[in-house]
């Protein structure tokens, strides 16, 4: 990834990090910024602007650092070193708490993020896994900070507890020599290609996300699969049995031997739609009045008959061929 202009506050300089990413990126306009949470120039562009403000970079340093209880795959949920990412998925939960402004953010206070993590890891009486993906995806954050290498071997220095992260990129290569010691549980997202082209713009394709499943678990990750978000369009009982019939066929015996599922039913909202209008004019329309309740300025969901329907197919679609027990949670 090539940003087009980097804001930073100036104090990134005083970490390693901060340094290194001065360099890599000394070809490209560098604009310092009081605080990466309030960019005034940036916040008053248009919502016709997205694209470009998703090619922008924005480097700074975390302040806030609390954990909040999660009770899925993880214990918590870490805010760790990025926010935001470089595509575009029209439905992007980000998007309801950044609006436009989702852009890539860095945070180059990785240690001080690791420290704490560690502490709160060995301190515990019971082995906790901890989500460092929820807020950006780490595995495109990697491309451009290296900091997935560094995580994995600081955090299996210390001899307790897991890490997780979700992802909807396939540059996992870097991931595949590291001594993780079975501590890291990677979950992709995966959808039907059509989904995928249309709806998650720049993300890997599916069959580059079935190509990085196999060999995250041929490197011996614990990996799982994020059925995320299930999307009604007309024709989705088709294209989600048609996702299916390719995992089942092109996943590995070793991974299909270990994987768990998470399923998660889309939510919109009135920021999305008009974000995409404005930005993504020629996009399909992912609202639609007689399948989701919610109206005017907040979020949207499928009805509930709709989602039961729903998720009794993707259920029994999904245990038919991968067996029962697999699925961790429906939502
Ligand atoms: Fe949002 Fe994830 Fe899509 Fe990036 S890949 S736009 S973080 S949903």
């Amino acid at each position: 990834m090539r940003p087009t202009q980097i804001y930073y506050e100036p104090n990134i300089e005083q970490y390693t990090l901060g340094k290194e990413l001065k360099e890599k990126f000394s070809d490209i306009p560098w604009i310092p910024i009081e605080n990466h949470n309030n960019i005034e120039e940036l916040r008053s562009k248009e919502n016709s602007e997205f694209r470009n403000l998703k090619q922008l970079l924005i480097i700074g340093t975390r302040k806030t650092h609390k954990y909040v209880e999660n009770h899925k795959v993880s214990d918590y949920l870490v805010p760790y070193t990025s926010s935001g990412c470089t595509a575009m998925c029209l439905y992007c939960y980000l998007v309801c708490n950044y609006n436009k402004c989702s852009y890539l953010r860095l945070f180059v206070n990785r240690e001080q993020m690791m420290d704490r993590l560690i502490r709160y890891s060995t301190r515990s009486d019971r082995e906790l896994t901890f989500e460092i993906g929820s807020n950006s995806d780490l595995i495109l954050e990697n491309e451009v900070t290296g900091n997935l290498p560094w995580t994995i071997d600081n955090f299996t220095k210390c001899k307790k507890g897991s890490i997780t992260f979700p992802s909807k990129f396939s540059m996992v290569d870097p991931l595949l020599p590291l001594n993780h010691q079975g501590r890291v549980i990677f979950r992709m997202s995966v959808n039907p290609e059509e989904v995928i082209r249309n709806i998650e713009l720049g993300t890997s394709s599916l069959d580059k996300r079935i190509e990085a499943i196999n060999k995250m678990a041929e490197a011996g990750y614990k990996v799982g699969i994020l059925v995320a978000p299930v999307i009604m369009v007309d024709n989705w009982k088709a294209i989600y049995s048609q996702l299916f019939d390719r995992l089942e066929a092109e996943l590995s015996e070793k991974m299909k031997k270990q994987m768990f599922i998470e399923v998660i039913f889309m939510t919109y909202s009135f920021v999305h739609r008009k974000i995409n209008a404005e930005a993504f004019p020629e996009s399909i329309e992912l609202f639609d009045q007689e399948k989701m309740t919610g109206r005017g300025m907040g979020k949207y969901c499928y009805r509930n008959t709709l989602r039961s329907e729903g998720e009794i197919f993707i259920h029994d679609e999904l245990e038919r061929r991968f067996g029962p027990g697999r699925i961790l949670y429906i939502c």
